[in-house]
């Protein structure tokens, strides 16, 4: 027999099949460890409540006899409603419950009930979520975990899952934080907290579990890119790249327009990298516009001059196309040969590439994750450019520094981050800025409407569509649930639509169309065949149709201020004025604020360093896209001590023998991926 493991695959647990396991794997868990990290969002406060300290719609549990039996009626196609009346502290209250008859067997005139619903101040009445069981105490706190679910498995699955492999697995948990490290920070182990996540039993519980997932998060994270940045160090050499600098300023003055002072600053920066026989390892900084291809263009033909390949790699199909478009044209008098690589390059041309790759014929590759396949072999790739850099995996980046021999890198992002957040962030890697727009570039005209408005604002629309103007617009993406995307963000391609259609083309883009799908109606708008693309946030930040002049922002207050203005760098990208509409009916004086900041400010910085300071706890938007790394627990913003923390032991943990040598610091290693060779290079 062999043994248990907490790496096990979920089908161990009764009653997962292989439909399970594919749900399973959507959401990311394959293994008995995965599931059980796999942590609630949120927790539903279960505390019953009395009936005069609810807010309308709140979600509330309500408890009382019932004052009439359960009636069900039908009506529609195979709908039913279940309906009741509950005495609640002598307040009779309606309850309702759809399409769930069954449970009327439960319920009973005179019995007690507690019900979980949805609070109608306005009807005093209660639409039913589930009825809860009566061993729910009144005095203590309740709560339930909520997970992130799919359409193909439900929350109660989940719970049962989790349950299962947690009685079955507990004692595997392991512990990857050192002993020491855990008791100088007072964190619980990590089967503790893996128990007080799902199971806690109260809030201090609860705060103390996330405390130490979010130090163990941060603690692997900061020793691997620490571990990176030794091993870049310790291999010393790289190459000095001995570019020719005439040839770098023909290519300069064959451009369109002259280089802003901060793109030729950066540039210095990293000419002088290349020059230098180490590694660079750049992250360059540079909102939306600012004019980071260029940069890359210029490195690029540096490192040709010095008779280097280079690799431009982009999270999707899309930024890759577009940065062979704006690559092609900038290299079009000059004899350096580019070529796009990505998943749907035709066989035939893929084997062409790969060939030339090899043989030195192609300059410089650019494209997707294709370009880390295996097969792309260069013949000297020296130069290793990643946009959106945060939207790889640090292994996935690896895979294409490795391609090369020890090779110059560059990460590119768009996202604007403040000096104290980068330093910790980054600290591995050597900043550049570019703080500057191009010059005559107008800022979006940023204007916030409350939703009543929005009648009001057609006309507007209409006016930039006659113009011959094309529209984004931004339906919010909401966390707890994929079907209500989707709902959204289908009603609003329904309204604009009825609105505006047949005479203009209305597409609708989210998250859970196929890539492929995605870049076909990407491309569909960027032809100008839809001139309204209604879109959860999945376009891409750098996407560059310039046509696009107005961008409609739906909820906006669900967003992020970095978010609401990457979003909005998707118009202002050709010569027509550009609107933004934010329409929100933002709760409290925070969020009003972030409206009004976002209709005085194009600068990223200055909206970053104000995001940093406003973003409350509990804030759980804005997070994606953000540009800086992503935990499941974590927040780089909110947990920023912690952070510093693990920064600071996973430097001292580095910089001790005792790491590469003691066997406690075994599944460590190998969770950093520390193999045994580079543990006994190092140690030479
Ligand atoms: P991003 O930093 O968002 O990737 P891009 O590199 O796409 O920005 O540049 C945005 C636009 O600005 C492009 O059309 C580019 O040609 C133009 N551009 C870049 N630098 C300058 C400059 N110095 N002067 C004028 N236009 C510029
Ligand atoms: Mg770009």
């Amino acid at each position: 027999m062999t043994s248990k493991s907490i790496m096990d695959p979920v089908t161990v647990l009764s009653g997962v099949g292989p439909k399970r396991v594919d749900a399973l794997k959507e959401l990311g868990i394959e293994t008995i460890y995965n599931l059980l990290t796999y942590y609630p969002f949120r927790y539903e406060d279960l505390t019953v409540k009395a009936i005069d300290e609810i807010e309308d719609k709140e979600k509330v549990v309500l408890k009382g006899p019932l004052i009439s039996d359960p009636v069900i009626n039908h009506f529609g196609r195979g709908k039913n409603r279940l309906s009741f009346r509950l005495n609640v502290e002598h307040v009779i209250v309606p309850v309702t419950f759809f399409n769930q008859p069954y449970l009327k067997q439960q319920l009973a005139a005179g019995e007690d009930a507690i019900i979980f619903g949805k609070w109608d101040a306005l009807k005093m009445q209660l639409s039913g979520i589930k009825v809860l069981s009566s061993t729910l105490s009144d005095d203590k706190e309740n709560r339930e975990p909520v997970y992130h679910t799919s359409k193909h498995i439900k929350q109660a699955t989940l719970v049962k899952l989790i349950r299962q492999a947690w009685q079955e697995y507990q004692e595997l948990i392991p512990e990857i934080v050192p002993e020491t490290i855990r008791s100088k920070y007072y964190l619980v182990s990590q089967k503790e907290s893996i128990r007080m996540m799902h199971f806690p039993e109260s809030d201090e519980e609860n705060e103390m579990a996330r405390t130490a997932i979010i130090f163990h998060e941060f603690f692997i994270y900061q020793l691997q890119m620490q571990w990176l940045r030794k091993q870049l160090k310790m291999n010393g050499q790289g190459n000095a790249v001995n570019y020719d600098v005439q040839k770098l300023r023909t290519f300069f003055s064959s451009l369109p327009f002259e280089l802003t002072k901060a793109q030729k600053r950066v540039v210095n920066e990293i000419c002088k990298d290349l020059k230098l026989p180490t590694q660079m390892y750049r992250l360059l900084q540079g909102d939306v516009g600012s004019g980071k291809t260029v940069v890359a263009a210029a490195a690029i033909y540096a490192a040709w001059t010095a008779g280097l390949q280079s690799a431009l790699m982009a999270p999707t199909e899309i930024l890759a196309t577009q940065h062979m478009e704006s690559l092609s044209e900038m290299f079009e008098s000059l004899p350096i040969h580019v070529r796009l690589l990505t998943g749907s390059t035709k066989v035939a041309e893929r084997r062409e590439i790969l060939q030339q790759l090899a043989n030195g014929e192609i300059d410089a590759l650019l494209g997707t994750h294709a370009l880390i396949q295996e097969g792309v072999d260069f013949q000297k790739l020296g130069l290793v450019i990643t946009d959106e850099q945060h939207r790889f995996g640090v292994n996935q980046r690896k895979v294409l520094r490795e391609k090369g021999d020890h090779p110059d890198v560059l990460f590119m992002t768009a996202t604007p981050i403040p000096r104290t957040l980068a330093i910790s962030t980054f600290g591995e890697m050597d900043i550049s800025v570019i703080d500057e727009l191009p010059p005559g570039r107008e800022p979006v005209a940023t204007h916030w409407i409350r939703p009543k408005q929005f009648t009001q604002m057609l006309p507007f629309v209409e006016k930039e569509l006659v113009n011959g103007s094309q529209i984004y617009v931004i339906s919010p993406l909401i966390e707890e649930s994929e079907m209500m995307d989707l709902q959204n963000a289908t009603d609003l391609y329904r309204t604009y639509s009825e609105k505006f259609g047949p005479k203009y083309k209305v597409g609708l883009l989210h998250g859970k169309m196929s890539a492929a799908d995605k870049d076909t109606i990407m491309e569909q708008f960027k032809r100008n065949e839809l001139q309204i693309l209604v879109s959860t946030t999945v376009i891409e930040v750098g996407v560059n149709v310039p046509n696009a002049t107005l961008m409609v922002i739906h909820d906006a207050d669900r967003f992020g201020l970095a978010q609401l203005h990457q979003l909005r760098g998707r118009v202002g990208r050709g010569r027509k004025e550009s609107h933004c509409i934010l329409i929100a009916d933002p709760k409290g004086e925070t969020g009003a604020q972030r409206m009004e900041i976002l209709t005085e400010t194009n600068d990223g910085f200055v909206l970053s360093e104000k995001d940093l300071e406003m973003r409350g706890a509990g804030e759980i938007f804005g997070k994606k896209q953000s540009g800086l790394p992503e935990f499941k627990v974590a927040d780089i913003v909110e947990d920023f001590q912690i952070l510093e923390s693990a920064r600071n032991e996973a430097a001292i943990l580095l910089g001790s023998d005792d790491f590469f040598k003691a066997e406690v610091y075994n599944s460590l290693r190998k969770e950093i991926g520390i193999d045994e060779e580079a543990r006994y290079s190092f140690l030479d």
